[in-house]
């Protein structure tokens, strides 16, 4: 007989972003448990050259950047856009409770009641130095915009180093010269 595994989490309207849906908890989540392994996503690493995408995509280029990890280099592209995972409607807090450990996995970084909206830094996932958006996250430690090159600032790349998805953090360890 084939076993079903209750889900951890499931889509709502989101508590901080008006209009938007978010993923939030559907189970009480202690500090450090494994939300989803790194082995289980299904995105491709794709470079823009790769990718050629023209000025007369820009509705291609606005599912990226709402959707994807991406940074100067290339994007992480879901295998079709019109069957997304329920993990992408993670939202960004710049005091998330959601955080990936170097195996790329995704753990909870603290106690998470169930209901609790889930959130993702993504100042540590979207490495594209031009990216900006404005943040509604009213975290006291809110820095007000999102912006895709805080990791180029080193007081920000050394207190987050351990934070950054494996292929970000060996991005800001090139750029940092940082020997670990
Ligand atoms: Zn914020």
């Amino acid at each position: 007989m084939k076993k079903v595994l209750p889900s951890i989490w499931e889509v709502r309207p989101s508590v901080r972003l008006e209009g938007e849906v978010g993923l939030f908890a559907s189970c009480n989540l202690t500090a450090g448990t494994l939300l989803i392994r790194g082995d289980e996503f299904d995105e491709t690493w794709v470079t823009w050259n790769k990718l050629n995408i023209g000025t007369d995509q820009p509705r291609i280029k606005g599912l990226i950047e709402k959707w994807c990890y991406f940074d100067d280099d290339g994007v992480w592209l879901p295998r079709d856009f019109k069957t997304l995972p329920v993990y992408y409607h993670i939202n960004h807090s710049c005091e998330p409770n959601i955080g990936h450990t170097q195996a790329d996995d995704w753990v909870a970084l603290r106690d998470i009641s169930s209901n609790e909206e889930l959130f993702m830094d993504f100042r540590l996932t979207c490495l594209a130095p031009w990216y900006r958006m404005e943040c509604f996250c009213g975290t006291p430690t809110c820095a007000g915009t999102i912006r895709g090159d805080a990791w180029m600032e080193r007081s920000f790349a050394m207190e987050k180093l351990n934070s950054f998805p494996p292929y970000a953090r060996a991005k800001v360890v090139a750029y940092h010269g940082l020997d670990t």
